[in-house]
């Protein structure tokens, strides 16, 4: 492992100065993916800024029914209402990891974690998420858990987070703080595809600090589900999964949300299956079709064929399991 400078700030004040300062350092909080990576080598910052301190752990509920979410706030989460009022971002929660890594990581952590890419995470292979230019030993070698929806030449890496793909189906607001004040980002709006620079993950500026996860309130969030299939029953990532919202009204769809996890370098919506499910009543035949439209655009490679039916059966399965509750 390589040294680095620790700092440990007492507020966000004087965290977001720090970064401000120094623009290439790192921010680490529960640590449950950094401390790997540098162990691993595969990150080797000079400085780290610890937020653990800065008591952003606090959920905080709003009169129009809305709900706030500190970035320290953990993934062990024990909120009845969270879990009443937005049951796809708890089942999504209790979906990752073990109960101890729970026990450790953070909401902000949780959506800011990088890829599971075997290659990435071996320094002695080329990689251009890790080292720019460098190549993506993933084309030619083991592309069985890769992407199959917004690829690029350079990067076909699956983003891992069960969190953020819910977080897509409850129109979730990533809230970043700088020195210039805070602002709001669309969960729809806060991963990157990997284009040509897949080292940029998200559209958080040099300086910004995750301070909160806001979530509003909707109709379809109360009405959802996450699913996730996975190679053994606890502590895997999603080979495939997914985050289903319906609000329905007069047994017809109003509002619908579909999106995807394992299968995209960010979390993936389903806009053509939410267009399939809307305005209709959610009857077998129409689940059927929103399963099949959910994989339209869907681009695998050679090893990875299987994901396009797999996404196919967790959609369905899904919003069928939705529809029984
Ligand atoms: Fe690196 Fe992306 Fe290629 Fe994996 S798929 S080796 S993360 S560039």
């Amino acid at each position: 492992m390589e040294t680095f400078h620790l700092d440990r700030p007492r507020s966000v004040a004087e965290a977001v100065r720090i970064l401000h300062r120094e623009k290439d350092a790192t921010v680490i909080a529960g640590g449950t993916d950094l401390v790997t990576l540098l162990r691993d080598g595969v990150a080797t910052p000079h400085r780290l800024v610890d937020v653990s301190l800065l008591g952003l752990d606090r959920i905080e509920w709003r009169r129009d029914g809305g709900v706030r979410i500190g970035a320290l706030y953990s993934n062990a989460v024990a909120d009845s209402r969270l879990a009443r009022e937005y049951p796809v971002v708890t089942e999504a929660l209790r979906a990752g990891a073990s109960a101890q890594i729970r026990g450790m990581a953070t909401l902000g952590g949780n959506i800011s974690q990088r890829t599971r890419c075997r290659y990435f995470r071996l320094p002695e292979f080329a990689c251009n998420k890790r080292a720019p230019g460098s190549g993506c030993s993933a084309i030619e070698g083991d592309g069985s858990g890769q992407a199959i929806f917004g690829t690029s030449s350079s990067c076909t890496a699956v983003h891992p987070s069960d969190l953020a793909v819910a977080l897509r189906a409850v129109d979730a607001v990533v809230i970043a703080q700088s020195q210039r004040g805070s602002r709001e980002i669309p969960m729809d709006e806060f991963h990157l595809l990997p284009g040509d620079t897949p080292h940029r993950e998200t559209t958080l500026r040099p300086g910004e600090l995750i301070t909160a996860i806001e979530l509003p309130a909707r109709a379809h969030s109360g009405h959802s589900h996450y699913l996730k299939f996975r190679d053994r029953a606890s502590f895997a990532f999603a080979l495939v999964s997914a985050a289903v919202a319906l609000d329905i009204r007069g047994g017809a769809v109003r509002t619908a949300r579909v999106a995807l996890g394992g299968v995209a370098p960010a979390p993936w919506r389903a806009v053509a299956a939410e267009r399939v499910l809307t305005g209709k009543r959610p009857t077998a035949e129409v689940i059927d079709a929103a399963a099949k439209a959910a994989t339209e655009g869907a681009r695998p490679g050679k090893d990875n064929e299987h994901k396009v039916e797999l996404v196919r059966r967790v959609v369905r399965r899904a919003l069928t399991e939705l529809g029984q509750r």
